[in-house]
């Protein structure tokens, strides 16, 4: 029988349920259990795809080409739970489920309402991800308990227990316990009123972890057992962590979390083993080497925008023993100001994927500074692209070479669309998406870093690397090192003669783990280590106009 874990928030938004209910998972999963983890979105979208990264950060994209959720990349970072499209569901898809039952005429005649026909298929995606083999399922409910929209979730998983039994559902509340400066007190009244609304739910939680910037005294901590009705043990602290976000299972373990949960489910579960999660705190906490690294896009401002960008370089850096500092820069910043002056110094530099034309400017001349300084480079989707217009541009002497999504009348279309989106007019859910095969060219620098010429990567884009031009890159020096598996679509691109420079058409940040770092981010956080240290670690050198020369030089002059 599959054990079910609710986690819901209070009191505000961002307290990190996704980064809570991951550790969770991960918890679990070292004491031996087999986990999965799923999150209820009540806002009305049928998936964040079309939704802006300054609404809602980045959209995190699954192997089989869901578009979920940033949550859900704390999932995978933390757990080895597989996710699918089951893994994430929004009000928008259930009640398109719903609806298309009863266009179907599914209810026969039945008057079709909150309940119980959006709450049975609330609770039937809730079921359905748990099963044959599969101890406990971790479901986060997104939103605030109070908010109209989460109304039919928390109705849903309410009824749930009543359906599967109490013993075997755990409902955990996240909260946040504010420190008022003028009073010098922990406020629970917060707290208090949260869980109220809650119980006039119908639902009371079993396990409280409260959010705070200061440690809960025991009499806190009694304080809010008595008030919202759990025993004081299960009252649990979550502190701030200014370190690292890795240190949140460890912190929760501290405060008995696991046990609690085994105990309350009746789970048979093994001995606590963290030794690998110990370990590589230990390594992020002892770098031998610091490296700074500039990724320069456009919602630079937003942190959750580029969040599994910043995580895989975290991961890299942890494999590399390296702290890496990461330099937020605005692509429209770097228009404004030139990137000499934005990026000198910098050990290493990131383009990332993203759609419109604001700040495409900036971010080529960003690529051509790297190009010309050799500093390392890793571009990811769109950053592929810039690179293939700025090579356009600035070695082959095409001059305003560029993606037909920017410029649909260009003279030298290198980036085009794909011929199956040609005929696409909807926007959700209709680009090139999920996991996709490609094979990589001997020598490359790619396949230095995965070790193995097939791999798997997970794609998210409409445009691609127009092929009309590629034995005009190929003469001047470009290596097309991955291809899909029938040559047809370009999937990176390289520098060879650069110190490191690798252009990718599809998302590695997907794939990075802090215990397994992707392979191409491992390889661009060793060669800025490199850069920054010199080859044989000598101290560190500067990026300064002066030494422009020494980068791979290639000739400027335009082929024309
Ligand atoms: N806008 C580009 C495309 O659709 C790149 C997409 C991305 O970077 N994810 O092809």
């Amino acid at each position: 029988m599959t054990k079910h874990i609710f986690v819901t928030g209070g009191v505000v938004s961002s307290l990190g349920k996704g980064l809570t209910s991951a550790s969770i998972g991960m918890l679990l999963e070292h004491r031996g259990l087999r986990v999965r983890m799923q999150k209820l979105d009540p806002y009305i979208n049928v998936d964040p795809g079309t939704m802006s990264p300054y609404q809602h950060g980045e959209v995190y994209v699954l192997d089989d080409g869901s578009e979920t959720d940033l949550d859900l990349g704390h999932y995978e970072r933390f757990t080895n739970s597989p996710l699918t499209r089951q893994s994430n569901y929004t009000t928008g898809q259930i009640y398109q489920s719903v609806i298309n039952k009863e266009r179907r005429g599914e209810f026969l005649g039945q008057t079709v309402q909150v309940i119980p026909h959006i709450t049975n298929e609330i609770k039937s995606v809730v079921a359905k991800i748990g099963g044959e083999g599969i101890d406990v399922v971790i479901t986060e409910i997104g939103g605030t308990v109070g908010d109209i929209e989460s109304q039919p979730f928390l109705e849903a998983i309410r009824q749930f227990s009543l359906d599967v039994g109490k013993e075997n559902c755990l409902y955990i509340h996240l909260t946040l316990v504010p420190y008022l400066k003028a009073a010098a007190e922990l406020k629970t009244k917060p707290t208090q009123h949260s869980v109220g609304l809650l119980r006039q739910i119908g639902i009371q939680p079993d396990i409280l972890i409260c959010r705070t910037e200061r440690s809960l005294s025991r009499d806190e901590r009694a304080k809010i057992a008595l008030f919202c009705n759990v025993p004081v043990e299960a009252v649990i602290e979550e502190k701030d962590k200014d370190f690292s976000i890795y240190e949140v299972p460890l912190s929760l373990v501290e405060h008995g979390i696991d046990d609690l949960i085994v105990r309350k489910l009746g789970l048979k579960a093994g001995a606590l083993e963290l030794e690998d999660w110990r370990e590589l705190l230990h390594r992020l906490r002892n770098p031998r080497h610091e490296i700074s690294i500039a990724v320069v896009g456009k919602y630079s401002e937003h942190r959750d925008a580029y969040k599994s960008i910043y995580e895989s370089l975290d991961h890299a850096g942890i494999s590399n023993q390296a702290q890496v500092r990461i330099q937020r820069v605005h692509s429209e910043a770097v228009e404004r100001e030139g990137p000499e002056r934005l990026l000198t110094g910098v050990d290493g530099i990131l383009v990332p994927g993203g759609f419109g034309e604001r700040g495409i400017e900036g971010k080529v001349e960003t690529i051509r500074f790297a190009r010309q300084r050799g500093i390392p480079f890793l571009g990811i989707c769109l950053g592929m692209q810039c690179a293939v217009a700025e090579f356009a541009r600035n070695v082959l002497g095409l001059q305003g070479a560029n993606s037909t999504e920017f410029d649909k009348n260009n003279p030298y279309p290198v980036i085009c669309l794909l011929d199956e989106q040609k005929t696409i007019t909807d926007k959700g859910g209709t680009m090139r998406l999920g996991a996709q095969p490609a094979v990589l060219a001997p020598g490359s620098r790619a396949i230095q870093c995965y070790g193995t010429q097939g791999i798997s990567e997970r794609h998210r884009h409409r445009y691609e690397f127009n092929n009309v031009y590629r034995e005009q890159f190929a003469a001047r020096g470009m290596l097309f090192a991955g291809t899909s598996p029938d040559g047809a679509l370009v999937e990176i691109v390289e520098l060879p003669d650069h110190p490191w420079f690798v252009a990718v058409q599809f998302h590695p940040e997907f794939k990075s783990q802090p215990t397994r770092p992707h392979p191409l981010f491992d390889g661009f956080i060793a060669a800025a280590v490199t850069h920054r240290n010199g080859p044989s670690g000598r101290p560190p050198k500067s990026d300064g106009a002066g030494q422009a020369d020494g980068g791979p030089q290639r000739a400027e002059k335009p082929a024309t």
